[in-house]
């Protein structure tokens, strides 16, 4: 059985009026503000609101197979983008990759007046169509490193002088080793 092939799209809205059996493969490309919402500097330093929120350098990619079964949509795909992550060792912040793969059945409910944009562990339905954008910000928040790394050596801040050992050795490595 194949999935019919649509163009690429900027949006991850769909009906379930007239879905095809053989399921929806879409390929999509979404500009950063489309998961701005999901990304907030709430969801990343509990009991902080200093930090700014990540940001998205590149548009959102990826490629989702939907498959109807019953009221549950089975979504398998790929998802990923590029961000300006802060390595936890050293402090630089750098352009890094993030994302995954996905394969998860979630529910379809019919969602009254008023749903907001949030992941609420399902997908809303309203009128036959439904939005997986707040699902896909959700796949982002789960699978956001929570240690980055600049690189996979990053030899971090001296945490005598805070310097950055990936510039220079420090003085003071010496002599901390000597007490
Ligand atoms: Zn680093
Ligand atoms: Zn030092």
């Amino acid at each position: 059985m194949g999935f019919r092939l649509e163009a690429v799209r900027d949006n991850l809205k769909f009906s379930l009026v007239a879905w095809p059996e053989t399921g929806v493969r879409c390929d999509f490309v979404l500009p950063p503000a489309a998961l701005s919402s999901f990304l907030g500097p709430d969801l990343f330093e509990p009991g902080s609101d200093a930090s700014p929120p990540p940001r998205l350098t590149t548009s959102v990619r990826g490629h989702f197979d939907l498959q109807l079964i019953g009221r549950r949509l089975k979504v398998k795909g790929i998802f990923a983008v590029k961000a300006e992550l802060t390595c936890s060792r050293c402090l630089t912040v750098f352009a890094g990759k993030v994302g995954d793969s996905i394969d998860e059945t979630v529910d379809l409910l019919d969602e009254g007046v008023g749903a907001d944009d949030q992941w609420e562990g399902f997908v809303a339905v309203s009128n036959g169509r439904f939005d997986l954008t707040p699902f896909l910000g959700e796949l982002f928040w789960l699978s956001w490193p929570v240690k980055a790394l600049c690189r996979p050596d990053c030899a971090g801040l001296c945490p005598v002088c805070g310097a950055n050992l990936n510039e220079a050795p420090c003085r003071c490595r010496g002599e901390t080793t000597r007490h």
